[in-house]
């Protein structure tokens, strides 16, 4: 059942809840201040509920006036979690203390996400899931199996030539962790989840991007699907495999790229919300104008992590919270030049293979000269030293092309990244 449809119900519930409590604790401090203040409060508390609730941040969709109140109590079990991974996905979901982490973002975040999980008191995962073999999906997952006993691993039947699978590889074999790769149909419990697998149904050497575990989750009336970097190729597929996917909760393939979340695709799952994960002036322009375009069109929420960083959803199965309200920004990301040329020489893989893509980068780059000239510079990061450099530093001559990577950035923002400045240098 769509939560979306009771969305008046519940508004009018959080008004009346609002309204309830501020009127409580009204009446407790205005008790102490004479019955007249407190017949004035009252009446002021009372004619501004849709103030009250427009300036709350928390988005509530009960599914009726009842159940809001239960949601409320703090009865929800079930949890996702997008990590702000910069450019890369990782999800963190929870169910009845039972967890599965889908992808673990890349390389520069990966720190982040084991210190994310310790920090919210986990200890174990029962599944980890990677999407596919991508750095900016799996390199965060290599730290998480060093840190957390890890029941069993969900990933494609496909091998890469890249260090950083053979990286995950190891670890993988290392870790003692169950190793299953899982085909379409195939259904996994997550406490009083169901994870049902969507694809991918074939495997493509060219295009590692559509070898993507897609996956629907189902907990209650609640449900979400989550694509990895499925691009339309498996989109297609699924869509004419006949699958159920009517969803609430819809992650954007591939970062919000033109080459997924087709007209079609969105057609079939209907989604009131979708989340993006993609970083703040990414190399690739995610997400794509076309993707913004089909989902402001549609009326459909949106949260992102490049202007808004983490989000989590609560749900007791009949009702959902969000932990922010949606963006209202359905721009397309932004990117310059010469961070593309740096990420596509990298090795980096995503996206840069499809010619499409590289379209929508040029786009993007060439809309992007208002930020060129607002203090950016192109600095080299070392992202195992995390100092950063001018570009002719002679440093950057001696560091080794897998911790080399050119940035285009103020040196402000590098410094709140964790960043330090070279000495030599002095960037
Ligand atoms: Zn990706
Ligand atoms: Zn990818």
């Amino acid at each position: 059942m769509k939560i979306r449809n009771m969305i008046l119900c519940g508004l009018i519930s959080i008004c009346l809840v609002t309204c309830g409590v501020f009127w409580l604790s009204r009446r407790t401090s205005s008790t102490e201040e004479g019955g007249g203040a407190r017949q004035e409060e009252v009446q002021e508390s009372q004619q501004n509920p849709v103030r009250e609730s427009s300036q709350n941040s928390i988005q509530t969709l009960p599914s009726d006036t009842d159940k809001k109140i239960e949601a409320d109590t703090g009865n929800a079990s079930f949890s996702i979690t997008m990590l702000d991974v910069g450019q890369g996905l990782s999800l963190l979901i929870q169910v009845d203390g039972h967890t599965m982490l889908y992808d673990g973002g890349g390389r520069e975040t990966s720190s982040y996400v084991v210190a994310y999980l310790k920090n919210h008191g986990f200890e174990s995962l029962d599944y980890m899931i990677a999407s596919h073999y991508d750095e900016d999906h799996i390199a965060g997952l290599i730290g998480c199996l060093r840190s957390f006993p890890t029941g069993t691993v969900l990933c494609p039947d496909y091998e890469t030539d890249t260090d950083i699978y053979a990286s995950f590889e190891k670890r993988l074999t290392a870790s003692g962790a169950g190793i299953n790769h899982p085909s379409p149909g195939d259904t996994y419990s997550l406490g009083d989840a169901l994870i049902t697998i969507l694809g991918p149904s074939s495997f493509s050497a060219q295009a590692d991007n559509n070898n993507s575990i897609v996956l629907r989750i189902d907990y209650g009336e609640f449900s979400c699907l989550i694509s990895g970097d499925a691009e339309r190729e498996e989109e297609n597929e699924i869509l004419k495999s006949g699958a159920d996917f009517d969803v609430d909760l819809y992650v954007a393939g591939h970062h919000g790229s033109q080459s997924s979340s087709t007209q079609d695709f969105l057609d079939a799952m209907t989604p009131d919300t979708v989340w993006i994960s993609c970083g703040e002036g990414n190399a690739y322009g995610h997400p794509a104008a076309s993707t913004m375009e089909s989902l402001q069109e549609r009326n459909i929420d949106i949260y992102r992590t490049d202007l808004q960083g983490e989000v989590t959803l609560t749900s007791d199965g009949r009702t959902c919270t969000y932990s922010k309200s949606p963006s209202t920004d359905y721009s397309a990301g932004t990117t310059s030049q010469s961070t593309r040329q740096a990420e596509d020489s990298s090795g980096n893989r995503t996206g840069s293979s499809n010619p499409a893509e590289n379209t929508e980068k040029e786009k993007a780059g060439s809309s992007n000269q208002a930020e060129d000239s607002s203090g950016e510079l192109d600095y080299i990061v070392n992202i195992s030293s995390l100092k950063f450099h001018l570009p002719d530093c002679p440093a950057v001559d001696k560091m080794s092309d897998s911790n080399k990577k050119t940035v285009h950035s103020t040196r402000d923002e590098l410094i709140a990244q964790g960043y330090s400045p070279c000495g030599y240098c002095n960037p």
